[in-house]
C-alpha cells in the first residue's frame, strides 16, 4: 500500500534494522524500543489489523507467531520469556495500520496495561 510505512520497510524503501525476512514476512527492531529486546514481525502483505484475520489468512498469522517466538529465543528470551502483543485500532493502541506482532523481552513487564 502506497502510504504505509511498514509496507515501505518490507520493500526496503525505508531503512530498518532487519532481523529476518522471507517471501511473506519481515522482522525488524522497533525504532522506539520499550524493552531491551523489542522487535516487530509483519506480513509483507498489507493486512491492516487483526480484525482482518480470517480462515483464509490465519495460517499466515500462525507462521508470523512461530517466527516471533523463534526469534525471541535467538535473542535470549527463551528462559525468562517475553510478551507477544498485537495492538488493534484506537482502543488497542495501534499507531501503524499494518498488522504487526510486537515481541518485548529482556526485563519484567507490568500487567495490566495502562
Ligand atoms: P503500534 O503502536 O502497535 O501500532 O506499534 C507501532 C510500532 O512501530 C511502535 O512501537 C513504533 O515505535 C514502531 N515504529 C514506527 N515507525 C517505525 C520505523 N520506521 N521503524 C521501526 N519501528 C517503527
Ligand atoms: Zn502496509
Amino acid at each position: 500500500m502506497a502510504d504505509c510505512i511498514f509496507c515501505k520497510i518490507a520493500e526496503g524503501g525505508i531503512p530498518s534494522k532487519k532481523i529476518y525476512e522471507d517471501d511473506e514476512m519481515t522482522a525488524f527492531y522497533d525504532a522506539f524500543p520499550q524493552a531491551p529486546v523489542h522487535f516487530l514481525v509483519i506480513p509483507r502483505k498489507h493486512i491492516r489489523n487483526i480484525m482482518e484475520i480470517d480462515a483464509e489468512n490465519s495460517p499466515l498469522l500462525g507462521r508470523l507467531l512461530v517466527k516471533a517466538q523463534e526469534l525471541s529465543k535467538e535473542l535470549g528470551c527463551e528462559e525468562k520469556g517475553a510478551r507477544f502483543v498485537v495492538n488493534c485500532k484506537e482502543h488497542g493502541g495501534q499507531t501503524v495500520d499494518h498488522l504487526h506482532i510486537h515481541v518485548l523481552g529482556g526485563r519484567p513487564l507490568g500487567w495490566p496495561p495502562g
